[in-house]
């Protein structure tokens, strides 16, 4: 008979669930990722710390279009330059 005061380790049985210690994932600026303040802005389902921050982030993504679209139009180049 187990008396419910019995602390001994049962084989293959967890301990008592401890509470989660691993850090709480916290949300953070989408671009900066630093914490937010009293404010937060969203924008197309991301979260920004400021409004510099949010349009730090459209700079960023739309030279990151930019970027691709020159890709795009090297390899279209090529392709033409070699039919
Ligand atoms: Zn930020």
């Amino acid at each position: 008979m187990i008396e419910s005061m019995d602390v001994r380790h049962v084989p293959g049985a967890d301990a008592f669930s401890e509470p989660n210690t691993a850090p709480a994932r916290r949300a953070r600026c989408a671009h900066c990722h630093g914490p937010f303040g009293m404010i937060r802005r969203r924008r197309s389902g991301r979260q920004f710390c400021s409004v510099a921050c949010m349009d730090g982030y459209d700079d960023a993504l739309r030279e990151t279009v930019r970027a691709k679209a020159r890709w795009y139009d090297l390899i279209d180049r090529l392709r033409a330059r070699n039919t």
